[in-house]
């Protein structure tokens, strides 16, 4: 299946889904073509909105916590547990429950990094995203056996600030959110 791209989202509804009609119209909002659907006949309105996720840079003596993605989107490359906000759920509360989910431990406290957008097709649908990322620095969890939820990923890997896998990272948003949490500890980055 071929994705749908950005442009095409006003083709993924070809009937209004509260009364059956097909004058159903894609229209601009928020400074994007195509960003919600009116219905003609019936007044339905729907907004594609931004998803919001939260995750966390887990620093450690071993070096940054990376997952290797198992399933699409960017299957095979590597980001930072988390994941999407569940309904009635804060940021902070999403990036805990799913670092705990994916590598079996989470931290006590994090602090916040960045929030960066991203754009993530799923099962061919584009969602633009707004991403949060937490940081935290767990010396432990560099001694813990961490337990990869394999739905998830492949593995867990610790990688040194100097030798993360740029090209690798699986979305724009965690490569800012891992250059900001560097850039805050800058001596984690020199092996001096
Ligand atoms: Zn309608």
């Amino acid at each position: 299946m071929s994705e749908i791209t950005e442009t095409r989202i006003g083709a993924l509804f070809k009937f209004c889904p509260a009364c059956a009609s097909p004058n159903i119209h894609c229209m601009p909002s928020g400074g994007i073509p195509e960003r919600k659907w009116v219905c003609q006949d019936c007044g339905f309105q729907y907004y594609h909105n931004v998803a919001a996720s939260g995750s966390i840079v887990v620093g450690t003596a071993r070096g940054i916590v990376l997952l290797e993605r198992a399933k699409d989107p960017r299957k095979g490359t590597f980001t930072v547990p988390g994941g999407f906000v569940n309904p009635n759920e804060g940021t902070g509360e999403a990036a805990l429950r799913e670092c705990l989910e994916e590598i079996g431990w989470a931290p006590d406290s994090i602090h916040y990094l960045g929030s960066y957008p991203n754009q993530y097709t799923y099962a061919g649908v584009p969602y633009w995203t707004c991403d949060t990322y937490f940081w935290t620095d767990a010396t432990e969890a560099g001694e813990l056996s961490l337990q990869v939820d394999i739905r998830e990923s492949t593995r867990v890997v610790f990688v040194h600030p100097d030798s993360i896998p740029w090209n690798m990272i699986s979305f724009e948003s965690t490569r800012r959110a891992i250059r900001e949490y560097i850039k805050i500890h800058p001596q984690s980055g020199s092996r001096d």
